[in-house]
């Protein structure tokens, strides 16, 4: 086997003491091994954000690799399925438990191959928990055969059952190792569904390891098949023989994605890109909206798809409002330790770093001001950087339009509601917003003319986030589909109706001698049936 080093740049920062990473080489290594790829591949390198040391390596699979692996899932498939629903919902509630009891190691990963601060870490684990008790308790009821109504009730009865789509394929991007290449996978499971997932090549022990943790609670072993290597092939290669495709990633991915599973006509859900945006309206309160606009522009460094990037405050408030955040912000604490403590952590690559520097200095060169933050910290990791605050951002600076996906914001004064939310609006993007307000039946007002997928008042993304039972996706360019709620599930299904006719119903369309029996009896009914109760 040979080694490729594919890190882009060599990190400049001070190596002298470097931190010794949890989890260890012999973890990553062990994980490396449940990789459904063929022996001998060649093997790229996981390298930390945190501290430049290589976390681990994983093989690059190619199509042959997916080949086999979609084969053994569905072999494994077909058995899952028969499962009844409660016996498959059982596991996830196990498998609730099992993440909640081995947290540490799991946040121990995240941060090594991710980067980010362990309290943003700690809301993968959250999520995890809630998404595997959640759909636990909802398949049963959901995906129980239903009775529908029929043109002859009584004489024809119909049901709606629903019939697992068989291989799902997930792609997932590194932003959120565990959310994005476990949470969806919980619902199809659920569902009678087996799972072939491609996750990120920079993010894929996280997932690894919480699909053992899924096996140990009782996941039967194959069902899930993890194949690492470049979207382009083992991504292409999944699409080809997916039954389903559950895509998390950038807009400009997901156009290619959609036309690929358009060809094949197999169904396919895209979580996609933001330009996020909130209204700060004169009468909030001062205090909370600093804090929660903390929190919605730089948890995650940013690196968020529903995080706040553009942040519209009336024009009477937009001084003190400004003053106040980028104090703030000059205070969070950055770090790379593998503890609670810092509210930043690093960007994720030297890709991630070059886009939020190429956006800031765009900004800048074309007038804007830097009212927090502004400087890369080389010091503290390879890829660790200030959060930033701008003003004085206008429409010919990229950071205007484009998603930066990093710790940096806009600030917008607005005279006008209307002229805040046409702004707001003007984007090809419609995945999350937010509003602060005093006043919160306006503030709900201001949030149904906002076009996108969830609108949080009061806070920046986490309530709609958190509240699983109700669809979560972008509008316009920002999704096709949604997850969470029984969207989330009923995805992963195909409606299959069963329809029974008894012997009466087959006598009332007897055409009789003259042929015309069948079109006056259902004349008549028809007619009668205006006056039943429904
Ligand atoms: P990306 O589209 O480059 O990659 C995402 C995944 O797709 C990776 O696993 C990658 O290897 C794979 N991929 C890339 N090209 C492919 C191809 N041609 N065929 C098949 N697979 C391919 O996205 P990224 O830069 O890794 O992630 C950041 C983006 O994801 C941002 O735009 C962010 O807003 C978005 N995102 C959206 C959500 C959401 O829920 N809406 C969540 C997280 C991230």
């Amino acid at each position: 086997m040979t080694a490729t080093d594919t890190t882009a740049r060599t990190p400049d920062f001070d190596r002298s003491n470097p931190s010794r990473l949890r989890p260890g080489r012999m973890e990553t290594d062990r994980l490396a091994t449940r990789i459904a790829v063929a022996p001998g591949r060649e093997l790229r390198h996981v390298m930390s954000p945190l501290t430049g040391e290589v976390v681990g390596e994983v093989p690059i699979g190619t199509a042959d690799d997916v080949t086999a692996a979609v084969a053994e899932c569905r072999r494994v498939q077909r058995r899952w399925a028969q499962r009844s629903v409660r016996e498959r919902a059982a596991v996830l509630l196990r498998y609730h438990d099992l993440v909640l009891e081995h947290q540490e190691e799991l946040l121990d990963l995240i941060q090594a191959e991710n980067g980010k601060a362990r309290v943003w870490a700690f809301e993968e684990i959250l999520d995890q928990a809630v998404t595997a008790h959640y759909y636990a308790r909802l398949a049963p009821r959901a995906l129980r055969p239903h009775r529908r109504l029929t043109a002859l009730p009584g004489l024809v009865t119909a049901t709606e059952h629903h019939v697992p789509k068989g291989v799902v394929g997930v792609i997932s991007p590194w932003n959120y190792p565990l959310i994005l290449a476990v949470s969806d996978a919980l619902a199809a499971l659920v569902a009678g569904n087996g799972i072939v997932i491609k996750p990120d090549s920079q993010t894929p022990f996280t997932a690894l390891r919480a699909f053992e943790l899924l096996e140990q609670a009782g996941l039967p072993e194959g069902l899930v098949q993890v194949v690492t290597g470049p979207g382009t092939q083992v991504g292409t290669a999944i699409i080809e023989a997916a039954d389903y495709l559950m895509f998390t990633g950038s807009t400009a991915t997901g156009r290619t994605i959609g036309a690929q599973t358009g060809k094949r006509l197999i169904g396919y859900s895209a979580e996609l890109g933001g330009k996020n945006a909130m209204v700060i309206t004169a009468d909030a309160d001062l205090d909370r909206t600093v804090e929660g606009a903390v929190v919605a522009c730089f948890a995650n460094t940013g690196q968020l798809c529903i995080s706040i990037e553009r942040i519209y405050v009336d024009q009477a408030i937009a001084s003190t409002f400004t003053e106040r955040f980028a104090a703030r912000v000059d205070q969070l604490r950055i770090g790379a330790e593998q503890a609670y403590g810092p509210e930043v952590g690093a960007l994720a690559s030297d890709a991630q770093l070059e886009k939020l520097t190429e956006h800031l200095s765009d900004a800048v060169d074309k007038g804007a001001t830097v009212v927090a933050g502004g400087k890369a910290r080389p010091e503290l990791g390879p890829f660790f950087h200030e959060p930033t605050v701008l003003s004085d951002v206008t429409s010919d600076m990229a950071v205007y339009r484009e998603e930066t996906f990093g710790p940096l914001v806009a600030i917008y004064p607005y005279e006008s509601v209307d002229e805040a939310v046409e702004a707001v609006n003007d984007t090809e993007y419609g995945l999350n917003a937010s509003v602060y307000c005093g006043d919160v039946r306006a503030g709900k007002a201001i949030a149904g003319q906002l076009m996108a997928g969830t609108v949080n008042v009061n806070d920046g993304y986490s309530s709609g986030w958190a509240s699983v039972d109700a669809p979560m996706g972008g509008m316009k360019a920002s999704g096709v589909g949604r997850r969470h709620g029984r969207d989330g599930l009923l995805k992963y299904t195909e409606s299959q109706t069963i329809a029974v006719r008894s012997a009466l119903a087959q006598k009332l369309q007897d055409p009789g001698p003259d042929g015309t029996g069948y079109a006056r009896r259902f004349t008549k009914l028809l007619k009668l049936a205006k006056y039943l109760p429904r």
